[in-house]
Formats: structure tokens, sequence, C-alpha cells
């Protein structure tokens, strides 16, 4: 990068906003993602995003869009040279419709922020992932984030009504559609979700909200088998119908690792047991829905396909028994993490399989399954107690190989970003991948945005 163009961008966001390499790397924001760009520039508008992304264009500079920074797949990724692009100055909440049940924000607003605000006026925020507190609202579209509660609500793409993009010439995208229905030529938004920011800037986003439910049940379940996993999940769909909010299932592998005595949370169940599932209800009901989920686990215990299991009486309860399955912090920071989709019937059989490969290939190493079984969603976690890095490809390669038989999906929300790019073709067609690469040509002629993420446009 030129000072020339360094220049150029303090003039547009003003010089505290151009924060040099040396800085941000002292900074606190920045954990287990390093900063290796030349330096990281904040704008606090859509404006000066558009010119910010104007001059780097007329450079060929390459830009990285930085959100929350929670992301798990280096799709922050930044190499010398590159610029850092933070939404962290764009924090306003422009304002939240009750009557439409539509929430319009800037994309450095935090999930939790946002969660919180519209809490306040009565309604309810459908997404909710474990980093709310940090990730932001343009990281969670720009990703389209799953979480804990698409079995009822859908993925974040589900709840985008409209969004604002700043394309990488600088021209400004304004499809801050408000309508749930709107047909009016192409769905443009939908281009921009779940691309990594590799088509656009995410600057501003219209939400669609849901109502506050005033009811609310979770239960902590166990069961012998996996079949009885899945009955449960079959049961519990037919009896709680569309009040059904969560399903989360953990293998014993996961639960040892994160109750006592390994783990910080309380095991609020024994830890002998070979399955766990969450189970939670929200309602419109609280006279009506208390009775029905009580005699839905009932059933469930009466009929043997659960063998123990505690139903949560308070909001305390209720946290804590989340917070077991929350526990993905050592996750994080010591393990390899993937999520992958397959069919809910086969995934303890694929389980299995990796499981057998990975301990027969790399001594010692522990696999903890867990996730989110209602949306086909298992993330598993691969343990070593040495010697990491050389042990990744072996790793990788039984997770996403034993894919291929059922065409599973290498990931079910965390995204693509640089550490899955070489394993797309295990789930994605030769066309679609070629189609990627001309609609990231057509819109990003210089590769600036993102280069190198999710797909290699350097030769094309
Ligand atoms: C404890 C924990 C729990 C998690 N649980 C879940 C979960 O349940 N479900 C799930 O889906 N994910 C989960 N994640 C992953 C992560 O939180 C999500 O991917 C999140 O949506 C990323 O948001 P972010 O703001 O941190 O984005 P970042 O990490 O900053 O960025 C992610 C990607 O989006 C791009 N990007 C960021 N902002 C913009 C923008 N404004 N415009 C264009 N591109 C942009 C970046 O370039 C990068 O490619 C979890 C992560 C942690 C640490």
């Amino acid at each position: 990068m030129t000072n020339e163009l360094l220049n150029s961008l303090r003039g547009i966001v003003g010089a505290t906003h151009v924060i040099p390499a040396d800085e941000v790397r002292d900074s606190a924001w920045q954990t287990h993602q390093p900063f290796r760009g030349r330096a990281l520039v904040c704008p606090s508008t859509t404006a000066q995003v558009a010119a910010v992304l104007a001059a780097c264009n007329e450079t060929c500079q390459t830009v990285v869009p930085i959100g929350g920074l929670t992301g798990l797949v280096q799709g922050c990724a930044t190499e010398n040279g590159d610029i850092g692009l933070s939404l962290k100055n764009m924090k306003l909440i422009e304002g939240i419709d009750a009557v439409a049940q539509t929430m319009t924000v800037q994309a450095g607003v935090t999930l939790g922020e946002a969660q919180a605000a519209v809490d306040e006026a009565g309604l309810y925020f459908p997404l909710d992932i474990g980093a709310r507190d940090n990730c932001m609202l343009g990281g969670n579209v720009a990703t389209n984030a799953g979480g804990t509660k698409v079995i009822r609500y859908g993925m974040t793409r589900d709840s985008v009504l409209g969004l604002e993009v700043v394309l990488a010439n600088g021209t400004v995208i304004s499809s801050m559609n408000r309508f749930i229905k709107n047909n009016s030529g192409f769905d443009l938004k939908q281009l921009f979700i779940g691309t990594e920011g590799t088509l656009g800037v995410i600057t501003r986003i219209v939400f669609r909200l849901a109502v506050k439910a005033r009811s609310h049940n979770v239960a902590l379940l166990a069961c012998n088998t996996y079949e009885d996993v899945v009955q449960v999940l079959s049961e519990s769909r037919e009896l709680l119908g569309s009040s059904l909010s969560g399903f989360e299932v953990m293998w014993h592998s996961f639960y040892r690792q994160v109750t006592q005595p390994l783990g910080p949370q309380p095991a609020l169940l024994p830890a002998d047991l070979p399955y766990y599932v969450i189970v939670e209800a929200m309602g419109a009901h609280p006279q009506y829905d208390d009775e029905i989920f009580t005699g839905a686990l009932e059933s469930l215990m009466a009929n043997g396909r659960v063998v123990d299991g505690i139903l949560a009486k308070s909001d305390k309860e209720r946290k804590a028994i989340w917070a077991i399955r929350e526990e993905v912090e050592w996750l994080i920071s010591g393990c390899f993490n993937f999520d992958v989709s397959l069919p809910v019937v086969d995934v303890a059989d694929y389980v299995e399989t990796v499981s057998a490969g990975i301990v027969a290939d790399v001594p010692g190493a522990i696999v903890a399954a867990f996730g989110h079984l209602g949306d086909n969603n298992i993330h598993l976690s691969v343990l070593l107690e040495e010697n990491q890095d050389a042990f990744a490809d072996v790793i990788q390669e039984h997770v996403y190989q034993a894919l291929i038989p059922y065409a599973g999906a290498i990931s079910a929300e965390h995204g693509i970003g640089l550490e899955k790019r070489a394993y797309l073709g295990i789930s994605r067609t030769v066309e679609e991948i070629e189609l990627m690469r001309s609609l990231k040509t057509l819109l990003d002629p210089n590769n600036i945005l993102n280069p190198g993420k999710v797909i290699d446009c350097a030769d094309s």
C-alpha cells in the first residue's frame, strides 16, 4: 500500500480511525486471529465505506472486512499489505418498528446489543449464538450464522428483509426492503448473505423480528441409544409443535469434557450416559405451554426413550442447562473444529466412522461431538495432546471424505473462509464453483474484497 493511499484513507475516515498495524496487534480485541495487514481502517458511515473502497479499488488495494472476529474459519485472515476494514464504529440502532416488527441497524451493532434493544421494545430477536457479546450483525449476515434457534426461526438469512451493501468499486447498493413480500425483481440481498465479505461490505440491515415468548421451558435429557435420540426429536416436534425452539445433542465425549470434574460446568445429570439432549420450547400461553411441555417429557420417559432428565424451574436453572452446551471456549483455543451437515439418521454412523479413523491415525486424540441435530448440523472437535499442526491434514481428510457417501455439507453454518476452501468441491459441483467465480469476477473484477476466501480467484 502506498503512503499516498494511506493518506487519502486518513482524509476519508479521519487520521485517528486509521490504526497502524502495530497498534492493532496490541489491542485487546485481537485474540485468536492476529492482524497481519498494513492498517485497520474504521469508517463511521456508509459514505466513508464507499469512499474507502473506491480509493482501494483504484489502486487494487486488497481489503478484508472485519466484524467481531468471532468467525471460526479464518474469514478475517490478513496478509502483509491488506487493509482491514472494521465496522466497529457503525453501531447505530436506527429504529425498531413495533407494528411492522422490524429493526434497522448499522452493521457494527453486536448481536447482544441487538437482542437487548429488541427485548426492551417487547419483541424477540430470532438469532442467538454463543458469541453474542462480540459478534456483529454485519458478520452474522456475512456468514449467514445459524445457532441454537434455527429449528424455529431459520438461519440469519431467514430474518433479513433488507440490506445496504457497498461494492468493491464503492457503489452503494441500497436494498433496504422492509416488507415480508417483495418480488420486485431479483432478491439481490441473497448475493451478499453468507458470502463472507467476498462480494461486498454490508453496512446496514433490516431484520424481521418475532413476538416475545411468554413461556420458556428447557429440559436436559439423557438417552441410551442414537435411535432413541432421533425418536425424541420426532416426538418433540410432534408433541411441542411450533413452540419447539431448540434441540441440541451432546455426545458423551462432549458432555464429559465440559462438566465437572474435567470441565467447569456442574454435571446436572450423571456423566456416564451415551447421549444428552437439550429440548427447549417457547410459546405464547404459559398456562397451557408448561403443561404441554411437562406432558411431553412424561411421555418420552414413559416410553423409555429418555432414561434420565431434569426440567428447569427457573431462569437460573435454564441458564445452567444452556451453559453446558455453550461451554465451547476450550474447543476454540485448543481443538480442530468442524461443523458439518448430513441426514439426521446417518449422524451417529458418521461420527463413529470419523472418530474411529482419527483415533487410529492420531494417537491420544479425543473426538467430541455435539450440535444442532434438529437442523442436521453436528460439530466435531478434535482435541490432541500435542503437536497439533502436524495432524491437521489427516484429521480434515477423515472429517470431509466421510461426508461423501451422505452428500453432506462441509460447512453447516460457520462458512468456508480460508480454512475449508480446499474441500469446497466435496459439497459443491464444479459448475457451482465456476458460477461463484463468475459472480466474484463480475462484482469485484480486481479481486480486492477478502481475496482468497471461499474460492480462489487469483488465476481466473
Ligand atoms: C463461542 C462461539 C460460538 C459460536 N457459535 C456459533 C453458532 O452457534 N452458529 C454459527 O453460525 N456461528 C457460531 N460461531 C461463529 C461466529 O460467531 C459467527 O460466524 C459470526 O456470525 C461471525 O460474526 P463476526 O462479527 O464475529 O464476524 P467476523 O469473524 O469478524 O467475520 C466473519 C466473516 O464475515 C466477513 N464480514 C464481517 N463483517 C462483514 C461486513 N459488515 N460485511 C461483509 N463481510 C463481513 C469477514 O470478512 C469474515 O469473512 C461461534 C463463534 C464463537 C467464538
